[in-house]
């Protein structure tokens, strides 16, 4: 019994170890650009740098703790200014938002 318990531990553990390497793999890459408010692509998502910027009448589901900070694309860890899957290749500011903001934790 002991050891089909230490068998599915391993494998959990392994499983988690799969997951995580691909985030490492893509903090190797390329250096990222920051994202200007003003391109095609930001506007396209409306994307916010500073979301105390946003108009709560424009955007009536939007709430103050929605910042890319709090949303479940932005990659984990604590920069100021950190990558978005929803960006590719560029950097978003933690305090920023976007139309597509979705809650951490719910993707
Ligand atoms: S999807 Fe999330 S992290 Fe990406 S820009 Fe929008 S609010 Fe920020």
């Amino acid at each position: 019994m002991k050891l089909i318990n230490r068998r599915a531990l391993l494998l959990a553990l392994g499983l988690v170890a799969a997951t995580v390497r691909p985030r490492r793999a893509v903090a190797a890459e390329a250096p990222r650009t920051l994202l200007d408010e003003n391109e095609a692509a930001a506007k396209k998502i409306g994307y916010i740098a500073n979301s105390r910027k946003v108009d709560p009448k424009a955007n009536p589901g939007f709430k103050r703790s929605h910042t890319c900070a709090t949303c479940a694309y932005i990659d984990f860890g604590t920069a100021r200014q950190r990558g978005c899957s929803l960006v590719p290749g560029r950097l978003v500011e933690a305090g920023g938002w976007c139309k597509l903001w979705k809650l951490k934790g719910t993707k």
